[in-house]
C-alpha cells in the first residue's frame, strides 16, 4: 500500500509557567492510502497531541522540537505550517492561519473531534455548520453546497429534512453522524476521528463504527482512530500504536500488538479491558498513575508501574526495537519478553 502520512520523531511540547509540559516525545508513525491506524493508551497519554499536532490544530502555548517531520503527501507539514520560534531554541512555533495549512486542514485532513455533542455551534442550524465549511475550501454555490450536505445526510443516515435543524434538536447519535458527515464533507485523504464513539450508549456506538468502516471502505479514506478503548481499535484498525507518557510504546499489525504483545504496557493496558466474546476473566487495573510530563522519570516513563521492571529501566531510556519487521517495542527486555506477554 502507498504511503500517505509519515511522522517521523514528532515531539510536541507545552510552554507553561512552570516549565515545559513534554507532552509528545519522538513519536514515528505510517498510514497508508485506505488504511485505518488505531492510536490507543489512557488519558494523558499524548494521542489526541499527536493526531492534532497532525493538522497542528494546538493551543498556542504548544511547539513543535525542530527535527520533527510530518510528511504528507510527500510535503512537510511542519516546515509548511510552523517557523523557528525566536523564544525557544530548538523549537518551531505554530502559525494558527498560516493559508498553505488551511490547503490542508479539512480539505485533505479532516477530524471528528472528541466530544461531539458540544463540536457544534449551538446557535447555528447544523446543516449551515457544514455548508460553511464546504464553501470556505470549495469553489461553489451555496446551493451546490446545500446538494452535497444533502448527499452526505443520505451517507450517514440521516432524513435531509433535519438539514434545517439545531444541534440542540439532534439526539447523541445524530450529532455523532452530523459530525462523520462534516468530516466527509471536502472528500478528505484521512480523518482523524478523536474518541469518535466515546459519549454513546454501546449499541449506537457499534451502529455508527460499522457506519464509519462502511464510508471509510466506500470513499477510500484513511483513518487515525484515536481512543482508550481496545475493544473499538480491535475491530476497526489495521495498525496499532501505544502510546504511553508521551511515548509510542508498541506499534505493529492489530494481530501483532493483541496476539504477540511485546511491551509490558500493552499487556497490562489488554489485562485491564474486558472481552466480550472471549473467556471471562478477572479485570486487573494497572497498578499506580502516569508521570507527570513535565518532570518525567528518567529512564522507562513506565518503569514505576512495570512488573519487569530491572535496574537499568530506572537510569536508561529503552531503545525502539524491531521484534519482527514493522512491529516494533520501546523496551530494554522487547526480544526476552516477546512470546511471553500477552492479555490473560
Ligand atoms: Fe518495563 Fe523496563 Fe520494559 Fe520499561 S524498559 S517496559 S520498565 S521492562
Amino acid at each position: 500500500m502507498k504511503k500517505l502520512l509519515e511522522v517521523k520523531n514528532l515531539s510536541v511540547h507545552y510552554k507553561i509557567q512552570a516549565g515545559w509540559v513534554y507532552a509528545v516525545d519522538g513519536v514515528n508513525l505510517e498510514v497508508n492510502h485506505g488504511e485505518t491506524l488505531g492510536l490507543v493508551g489512557e488519558s494523558g497519554c499524548g494521542k489526541t497531541t499527536t493526531g492534532y499536532g497532525v493538522t497542528q490544530l494546538l493551543p498556542s502555548n504548544a511547539y513543535i522540537k525542530e527535527e520533527s517531520k510530518i510528511i504528507f503527501e510527500g510535503k512537510d507539514l511542519v516546515k509548511l505550517g510552523t517557523h523557528p520560534s525566536k523564544k525557544y531554541e530548538g523549537y518551531r512555533k505554530i502559525e494558527e492561519y498560516n493559508p498553505e495549512m488551511r490547503k490542508y486542514r479539512w480539505a485533505k485532513i479532516s477530524m471528528i473531534f472528541q466530544g461531539a455533542m458540544n463540536a457544534f455551534n449551538p446557535v447555528y442550524k447544523v446543516g449551515d455548520q457544514i455548508i460553511e465549511a464546504i464553501l470556505a475550501h470549495e469553489n461553489m454555490t451555496k446551493q451546490e453546497a446545500l446538494k452535497r450536505v444533502e448527499e452526505l445526510y443520505r451517507l450517514v443516515g440521516i432524513p435531509k429534512d433535519r438539514i434545517n435543524n439545531y444541534p440542540h434538536e439532534y439526539s447523541g447519535g445524530m450529532k455523532q453522524r452530523a459530525m462523520i458527515a462534516m468530516a466527509l464533507a471536502l472528500n478528505p485523504d484521512l480523518i482523524i476521528a478523536d474518541e469518535p464513539t466515546t459519549a454513546l450508549d454501546v449499541v449506537t456506538q457499534d451502529r455508527i463504527l460499522g457506519e464509519m468502516v462502511r464510508l471509510q471502505k466506500r470513499e477510500k479514506i484513511a483513518m487515525i482512530l484515536i481512543t482508550h478503548d481496545v475493544s473499538v481499535v480491535a475491530e476497526m484498525a489495521h495498525k496499532i500504536a501505544v502510546m504511553y507518557a508521551g511515548n509510542l510504546v508498541e506499534k505493529g499489525t492489530a494481530k501483532e500488538v493483541f496476539k504477540e504483545t511485546a511491551h509490558p504496557y500493552t499487556e497490562a493496558l489488554l489485562n485491564a479491558f474486558p472481552s466480550i466474546k472471549g473467556e471471562k476473566k478477572r479485570l486487573k487495573a494497572i497498578p499506580g498513575s502516569p508521570p507527570d510530563l513535565a518532570n518525567p522519570p528518567k529512564g522507562c516513563r513506565f518503569a514505576p508501574r512495570c512488573p519487569y521492571a530491572k535496574d537499568i529501566c530506572l537510569e536508561q531510556e529503552p531503545p525502539v526495537v524491531e521484534i519482527s519487521p514493522g512491529h516494533y517495542s520501546k523496551c530494554h527486555f522487547a526480544e526476552e519478553l516477546y512470546g511471553e506477554l500477552g492479555g490473560e
